[in-house]
């Protein structure tokens, strides 16, 4: 058995592990990530686009960003409903914007980064075990690559280990936390295609929602929902055109060969605590989002930004204030973007036992919607972030 002795013990080298290791660096604080796959797997697992104003702003301090660069900058998005597009103009509305830049190239740059800073980042260190959150000395117990066992103790451990988070057990206990499941998914997918809108378009149909991204000038992104048992290898690519195409009446999409296919299901979740004593849970370890909203990384990132001051408090100046009100801080935030994600599913989805009332009350929601500068104006305040 190896032990490692550092100040902050992250497990988790996702957005929310690797930012906080920048941020905590920044201030002087070292830390040890563990990730349990390899920089290979971190670095080309395609997951989020859409990163708010906030979260491009914070990634500029991180040497050799590329999100301004390689990153696209959109000042709108289209909701479409009954045939017809209505532009949501962030710009006009509230003076921020978004960036289209996928989260595996943030994921890039951050490893580069950090890496070039002298951070230790134990890839292929799958953590099973946080212990010792009411001590001053917790610790997590990981089993390396090799199959060698690695303690790491700490001053203070951080669960930045996703949905599936192994450090949420010991900060939660068995007692959970709040859940919402979807009677629907999305079916993902990438494909050889010029783009086709400029913007993302969110779009309503009878038959169910889509949305239609973008991810280079060659390759595009596209969903539809579907059912949650859907089996993503069924349909032909001609049936996966006919699907989209229907969900977008009105709006022409330029076809190409379908390369990466996915069903996503959807989930909401917010932990039911996310510190005891010197352990804290960020990002997905702490809550989940239905992906509609764009909120999960932007969210992390939010979460982490708040903890990296507490801990340096905490940390440099012996002042426990922050930690302790690092829930009541963070979830303020994490239930608004909650509320923001269920309504942007909820307003666009069809359920599947939808009545003729729901499907034209909905209409009359997206009406209200388009037709108002106060409701534009709310979507595109949570849409772009609000300030971190
Ligand atoms: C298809 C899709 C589209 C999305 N689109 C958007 C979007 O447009 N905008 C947005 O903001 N969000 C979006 N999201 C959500 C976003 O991807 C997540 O919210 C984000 O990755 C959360 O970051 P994280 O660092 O908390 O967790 P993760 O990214 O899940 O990172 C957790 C890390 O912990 C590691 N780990 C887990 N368990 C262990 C263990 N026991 N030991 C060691 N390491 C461990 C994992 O290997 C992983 O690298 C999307 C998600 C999906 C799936």
């Amino acid at each position: 058995m190896t032990t490692v002795r550092t100040r902050v013990a992250i497990v988790g080298a996702g957005p929310a592990g690797l930012v906080l290791s920048h941020l905590l660096a920044g201030a002087g604080i070292d830390s040890v990530i563990l990730d349990s796959r390899s920089r290979e797997e971190i670095e080309s697992t395609i997951r989020a686009g859409i990163l708010e104003q906030g979260t491009v702003e914070l990634l500029d301090g991180v040497p050799g960003s590329r999100a301004r660069t390689v990153g696209s900058r959109h000042d709108g998005i289209e909701l479409r409903f009954s045939g017809e597009g209505h532009r949501i103009d962030f710009a006009a509305l509230v003076g921020r914007a978004v960036w289209l830049y996928p989260q595996h190239e943030a994921l890039r740059d951050l490893i580069a980064a950090r890496l070039e800073g002298g951070q230790d980042i134990r890839f292929g260190a799958r953590v099973h075990e946080a212990v010792g959150a009411d001590s001053d000395t917790p610790a997590v117990v990981a089993t390396t690559a090799d199959g060698g066992e690695l303690h790491v103790e700490a001053d203070f451990v951080v669960g930045a280990d996703g949905s599936h988070s192994v450090v949420r057990r010991a900060v939660c206990g068995s007692h959970g936390g709040y859940f919402r499941e979807y009677p629907f998914a999305w079916f993902g997918i990438l494909c050889e295609a010029p783009p086709s809108a400029h913007e993302l378009i969110y779009s309503n149909s009878p038959d169910g929602f889509a949305l239609i991204s973008q991810r280079t000038p060659t390759v595009q992104r596209m969903y539809f929902q579907c059912d949650p048992e859907a089996d993503a290898t069924a349909p032909s690519d001609a049936e996966i055109w006919d699907t989209l195409q229907r969900r977008v009446p009105g709006h022409a999409l330029a076809e190409g060969p379908i390369f990466q296919r996915d069903v996503l299901r959807f989930r909401s979740f917010v932990a039911s605590r996310l510190t005891r004593g010197r352990m804290a849970i960020v990002g997905d370890a702490a809550h989940t989002v239905p992906p509609t909203g764009a909120k999960g990384m932007n969210l992390a990132v939010a979460d982490v930004v708040l903890l990296a001051d507490a801990l340096e408090s905490l940390l440099l100046r012996g002042d426990a204030t922050g930690v302790e009100g690092f829930d009541v801080r963070a979830l303020t935030r994490i239930w608004k973007a909650q509320h923001f994600s269920w309504w942007m599913t909820s307003m666009l989805h069809v359920a599947p036992d939808a009545s003729a009332f729901d499907r034209l009350r909905q209409l009359g929601e997206l009406e209200s919607v388009v037709g108002s500068t106060a409701g534009s104006t709310y979507l595109a305040e949570a849409y772009t972030g609000w300030p971190l």
